[in-house]
C-alpha cells in the first residue's frame, strides 16, 4: 500500500529526529526526579533549567516567567480558571472569543457555574476579532480577556497586541492561546503585551503531553494543579523531564527554521487553495486569504457532509480533519464556523487541511485530484445538490 499522506498537522505532528534523540537519555540514564537532593536529581534540574532558558529566550520572557505544563489544554485551563479565581474580589466578568479551543470554551462554561459571567467578543466573517465590539462589552468588573493568537480550525491570526492594549486600558489581564502559533510565527510576549500565553509541544514536532504557560512576573493567579513544590510551588506534579527536553529541542529547531518553514508550507497551502478554488465548484474557503496560519486551508463543500469527504480522502490514503465535532453520537456543526456566520449546512461540510514541512507539492496535487472526483461523486448522490440543479435549470 502507498504510504498515507498526512495533512493534519494542526491536530499533531511527528516528533522530529533531533528532539527524539535529545530526549532518549532522559528516559533511561538521566532519569532522576528534579526534586531529589542527589546527583540524579541535580542532573535532571540542569536539563529542565536549560530547556526553560531556551524556550524563554524564543518568546522573550524571563525563565522565571515560564511554567511547564502537560500541554495547551492545561495552560488554557490554568490561565482562565487561575486568573478568574485570583481576581474575583475585583470582578467576576470574563471575556473570550467565540472561536477559542474547547479547552477555553468548556472552562468558561464551568466558571459560569461558579458564579462568573462570560461574554464573547464578536468576530467577522473571516474570524478576526471585532475590536470595537470588544471595547463596547468591557465593564468595570471585567478581569480577564482571552483570545487565541491563531485559530486552529480556520487559521485566522488575531490582533493580539491591540487586544492586550484594550485589556490593560481597562485593568484586565490579557491571555493568548498560542498553541497553533508558537514555533510557527515569531512571538515576543513583551512586545505583544500579553500577561499569559499557553503553548504546546506536539504541534511543533515535539512530544505530546507537554507544554508551557508564560505568566508575567507579579501576576496574580491561583494554582489549579495543587500538590508538591514543583514549578516554583505553582504547579504540582513530578516534572516530565524527557518531555520538557524534547519540547525545548523541537522549539529550537522550529525557531531556527521558522522563516524557511513558513515560506515552504505557505507555498503548499497557496497552491492547494488556488487549485481548489479554481477547479472545484461550490466551495468556500473559510478564514482569510492573507493573515492566516501558513499550514491551514479550511474549506466548506456545499451540498456535502464534511464526514463523507473525510472518508473518501481516507480511502485514498489522505489524512485530514473535519471541522465538525462528533460528540455523544451526534454530529455538531463547528462552533468556529457558526461564529463566522456560516449557515449550519456549510458549517457541517467543512474540512481542515493542515500541511507540514515534510509534505510535497506532488502530495498537494494528488489531494486536489482526489477531492475533485470525490466531490463530483458525492454530489451526484446528494438529493440537495440535485434539487438545486433542478431549480437552476427550470
Ligand atoms: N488550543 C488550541 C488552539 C489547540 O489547537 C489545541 C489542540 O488542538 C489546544 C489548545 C490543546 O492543546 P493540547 O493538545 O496540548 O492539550
Amino acid at each position: 500500500m502507498k504510504k498515507p499522506i498526512y495533512f493534519d498537522h494542526a491536530a499533531t505532528t511527528p516528533v522530529c529526529e533531533e528532539a527524539f534523540n535529545e530526549m532518549k537519555p532522559y528516559f533511561t540514564e538521566i532519569f532522576g526526579n528534579p526534586n531529589s537532593q542527589h546527583v540524579f536529581g541535580r542532573e535532571a534540574v540542569k536539563a529542565v533549567d536549560e530547556a526553560r532558558d531556551k524556550i524563554a529566550s524564543y518568546i522573550n520572557c524571563k525563565p522565571s516567567e515560564l511554567y511547564f505544563t502537560s500541554g495547551g489544554t492545561e495552560g488554557d485551563n490554568w490561565a482562565l480558571r487561575g486568573c478568574a479565581r485570583a481576581l474575583k474580589s475585583k470582578g467576576k466578568h470574563l471575556i473570550i472569543s467565540p472561536i477559542e479551543h474547547a479547552a477555553m470554551i468548556t472552562t468558561a462554561k464551568a466558571l459560569e457555574k461558579e458564579g462568573f459571567e462570560v461574554s464573547f467578543m464578536k468576530v467577522d466573517s473571516e474570524g478576526r476579532v471585532d475590536l470595537e465590539h470588544l471595547q463596547s462589552i468591557i465593564r468595570e468588573d471585567t478581569t480577564f480577556i482571552g483570545c487565541m493568537m491563531a485559530n486552529n480550525e480556520v487559521g485566522t491570526i488575531e490582533p493580539i497586541k491591540e487586544i492586550a492594549k484594550i485589556a490593560h486600558e481597562h485593568n484586565a489581564v490579557c491571555f493568548t492561546d498560542a498553541v497553533q502559533a508558537a514555533g510557527v510565527l515569531k512571538i515576543d510576549v513583551k512586545d505583544l503585551g500579553v500577561d499569559l500565553m499557553s503553548m504546546s509541544s506536539h504541534k511543533i514536532y515535539g512530544p505530546k503531553g507537554v507544554g508551557a504557560l508564560y505568566i508575567r512576573n507579579g501576576l496574580l493567579i491561583e494554582s489549579i494543579l495543587t500538590g508538591g513544590h514543583q514549578e516554583r510551588m505553582k504547579r504540582g506534579g513530578t516534572t516530565n523531564v524527557p518531555g520538557i527536553v524534547g519540547f525545548a529541542k523541537a522549539f529550537e529547531i522550529a525557531n531556527r527554521d521558522l522563516e524557511k518553514n513558513f515560506k515552504y508550507v505557505s507555498s503548499l497551502r497557496d497552491r492547494f487553495i488556488d487549485r481548489v478554488l479554481n477547479e472545484v465548484p461550490f466551495v468556500k474557503l473559510n478564514g482569510p486569504r492573507e493573515n492566516r496560519l501558513p499550514a491551514n486551508a479550511d474549506f466548506s463543500f456545499k451540498y456535502i457532509e464534511g464526514e463523507s469527504i473525510l472518508f473518501s480522502l481516507d480511502l485514498a490514503g489522505i489524512a485530514v480533519s473535519s471541522g465538525s465535532a462528533c460528540s455523544s453520537g451526534s454530529l455538531e456543526p463547528s462552533h468556529v464556523l457558526l461564529a463566522l456566520g456560516l449557515p449550519e449546512g456549510l458549517a457541517h461540510g467543512s474540512i481542515r487541511f493542515s500541511f507540514g514541512k515534510h509534505n510535497t507539492i506532488e502530495e498537494v496535487d494528488y489531494a486536489v485530484d482526489v477531492i475533485k472526483s470525490a466531490v463530483e461523486r458525492l454530489r451526484e448522490m446528494s438529493p440537495l445538490f440535485k434539487k438545486e440543479e433542478v431549480i437552476k435549470n427550470v
